[in-house]
């Protein structure tokens, strides 16, 4: 019998065989976390125009250099600038216009008074502070010149980066696009949650939970349903959802059970291998490119699917968009014991929380691969490698899921 691949092995397995998908042009309200393959550059100078910084007077600096709350300066009032709708007007010797923050500077002012430099008196305004040139101003090209680039290729784009584009006016960019990734799940015990169950049915938790996971990866689910133990409908399933997604995800039916669809599908050899991992929860795993796409078989029993995705699963996708992978992985200090496998490197479900300054970990209780209520608890996997059990005080290496409510030191991915 061949050894099993260790978790690192076959991790660069997964990440050897996946290649990022082809750039392409979306919509930038679709670009959100997406990796920028192009250079975009200002079209032209940012902001466009010289606007005011305050709500106040547009007024010419000489004509209020004296001003002060004793001897404030009278000015005429010509004209009243709009939001988007510039006066249209001149502000000649003595005269001043109503500017809001934001409108344009009308022609021959240079210079803001803010209002509460300012008494209004019908048509006309006391000013009581002078407003040297360029007070409250801002000038054209400010931000951005023309042809300068807006945002450097290469990163994720943030929510900042998309108001900078939009900013610039693009409404297109070339980006790594969002994996579409299926999500099945094998077993004629399964049904959608909704209703009671019949003898011996589960309700299909893997599906919601993976498509959460799907989403926290920064990509998109996409719901191919609960699948019978058939390898054919299986394999009809794939071909069907095939130009659809750019990856599935499945889970069950890999074990060496005579029903599991997915070893039977692909028994005997092809683009997907059925493979032991030396990793608990959940040895059974299935990977292979099938007709250029990412397959990614996992164990059925949730925890163990939890695991399997976070270990294997989440590197693929995020490879597939450009991403690093990114869940923290950091050091703790265990406040229980874990006992060890004495080959497989375990994953154990914990909460953390933050105690003068040292971040402890401490492990759920029902940590068998088919429990996942303490599983919803958990903020984070501990990590305990291959035969070393690890006892309460001992520190230990952590992935987290999430951030840690209370004294929160980061934020999960
Ligand atoms: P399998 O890997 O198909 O042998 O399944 C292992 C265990 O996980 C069995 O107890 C299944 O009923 C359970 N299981 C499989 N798929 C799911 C699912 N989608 N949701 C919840 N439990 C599942
Ligand atoms: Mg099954």
């Amino acid at each position: 019998m061949t050894p099993p691949l260790t978790v690192d092995e076959y991790c660069q397995r997964i990440l050897a065989a996946v290649r990022p998908l082809p750039p392409r042009s979306v919509p930038l309200s679709e670009a959100f976390g997406c990796v920028l393959v192009e250079r975009v550059e200002a079209p032209f100078d940012f902001p466009p125009f010289a606007s005011s910084a305050m709500d106040g007077f547009a007024v010419r600096a000489e004509d209020v250099a004296s001003a002060s709350k004793e001897a404030p300066v009278r000015l005429a009032i010509v004209a009243e600038a709009l939001m988007g709708k510039p006066a249209g007007v001149r502000v000649g010797k003595g005269e001043a216009i109503v500017v809001p923050t934001g409108a344009v500077m009308p022609e021959g002012a240079d210079s803001v008074v803010p209002i509460e430099d300012c008494i209004r008196r019908g048509d006309q305004v006391l000013v009581t502070a002078p407003a040297p040139k360029d007070s409250h101003v801002r000038s054209t090209g400010e931000d951005l010149n023309a042809g300068e680039m807006v945002i450097e290729p290469g990163r994720p784009l943030s929510a900042a980066d998309l108001g900078a584009l939009a900013a610039a006016g693009a409404a297109q960019v070339t980006v790594v696009p969002r994996a579409r990734v299926g999500i099945l799940s094998t077993g004629d015990e399964l049904v959608r949650p909704a209703g009671a169950l019949g003898a011996g049915q589960i309700y299909d938790s893997n599906a919601f939970m993976l498509a959460g996971q799907v989403r926290e990866a920064g990509a998109e689910p996409v719901d191919l349903g609960p699948l019978p133990d058939d390898p054919d409908v299986l394999v009809s399933a794939l071909d069907a959802a095939h130009n659809e997604v750019d990856a599935f995800v499945c889970s069950g039916g890999v074990s060496a059970g005579e029903n599991d669809p997915v070893k039977r599908a692909f028994a005997s050899g092809g683009e997907i291998c059925c493979v032991d991992v030396a990793i608990q929860p959940g040895r059974p795993h299935a990977f292979g490119i099938r007709r250029g796409k990412p397959f990614f078989g996992l164990p059925g029993n949730p925890l163990a699917a939890f695991v399997g995705f976070e270990v294997f699963v989440r590197p693929g996708l995020r490879r597939m968009m450009s991403l690093d992978e990114h869940r923290p992985a950091v050091a703790a200090t265990l406040d229980g014991d874990v006992g060890a496998h004495p080959a497989n490197l375990r994953f154990v479900p914990a909460r953390l929380r933050r105690e003068a300054g040292t971040l402890i970990a401490t492990p759920q209780a029902g940590r068998r691969s088919n429990l996942i209520a303490g599983l919803a608890r958990a903020d984070a996997l501990v990590e305990v490698p291959p035969g070393s059990a690890l006892t309460a005080g001992m520190a230990c290496r952590v992935r987290v899921l999430r951030g840690v409510s209370g004294n929160q030191v980061f934020t999960g991915a």
